[in-house]
């Protein structure tokens, strides 16, 4: 175990430690899940083995269409390999349908697809970042819209996080954080079923079946029948709870 590395940062779902190289760090994935600005707190057994997963596949395919992002690789079930990067204070919420606070806000039912995506800054950067920022975005929900429509998921919305780079004198903007169920709302094409944290959010039970299905949709679980899967622990679970 590498226990004596040193931590770097503590959030409410993750652990960032120092890396093996400068510029490197190490994210660790927890199974802790918070909401309401820490109000409302549990554990989702194997949501940081899952969220690893999908945020490593979401991002791999996200730079082989040419999105910068500081993923570098996944070295075990909970930790991945990431740029260091300095965090741009600002959190971008890109929405396609209404939900969630935007429904509260402006009185829209869930499930009305909105006019057009909306995009949503809160906090803010430098005006040519923004510019980055924004076409990233664009870029991202286009393909993850495709991505997950392939798969009969709904992406209803989604929040992104980005950090910049130095090169010298000359920065540059990248993707940072994860995608996962944390962060995104994705509904059952056919059948309108959440497969994201408001099942936590509003206590409909089933988070980790959620994240679980998004997983085997996606690829990245194998079922029964499929041999053996590097997601080896969560199938543990199933079995031990029965399932
Ligand atoms: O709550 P709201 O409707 O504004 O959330 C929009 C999207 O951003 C949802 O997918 C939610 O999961 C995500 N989000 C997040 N972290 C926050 C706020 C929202 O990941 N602090």
């Amino acid at each position: 175990m590498m226990s004596r590395r040193r931590q770097i940062y503590e959030g409410k779902a993750k652990i960032l430690y120092e890396g093996p190289e400068p510029g490197t760090l190490i994210q660790y994935f927890k199974d802790d899940a918070t909401a309401f600005n820490g109000e409302k707190k549990a554990t989702i057994n194997g949501k940081g083995v899952i969220n690893n997963r999908i945020s490593e596949y979401v991002f791999t395919r996200l730079n082989h269409i040419g999105i910068p992002t500081h993923f570098i690789r996944r070295l075990n079930m909970r930790e991945q390999l990431i740029r260091q990067v300095e965090i741009i204070p600002i959190e971008v919420v890109v929405r396609n349908v209404a939900a969630g606070s935007i429904s509260k806000r402006l009185g829209i039912p869930e499930g009305e697809p909105l006019p057009h995506t909306l995009i949503e800054y809160y906090y803010w950067a430098n005006n040519e970042e923004m510019q980055d920022i924004s076409s990233m975005a664009i870029r991202v929900n286009d393909f993850m819209s495709g991505m997950f429509a392939a798969i009969n998921i709904r992406l209803i919305d989604f929040k992104l996080e980005f950090g910049r780079i130095w090169d010298g004198d000359y920065s540059r903007v990248i993707l940072a954080d994860e995608i996962s169920p944390d962060g995104c709302r994705l509904w059952d094409m056919t059948t309108g079923e959440k497969l994201d944290k408001d099942r936590f959010r509003r206590d409909l039970g089933g988070e980790e079946e959620a994240y679980q299905e998004v997983a085997r949709r996606l690829g990245l679980l194998t079922n029964e029948e499929g041999g053996p899967s590097e997601v080896a622990d969560l199938s543990k679970h199933r079995k031990l709870r029965g399932k």
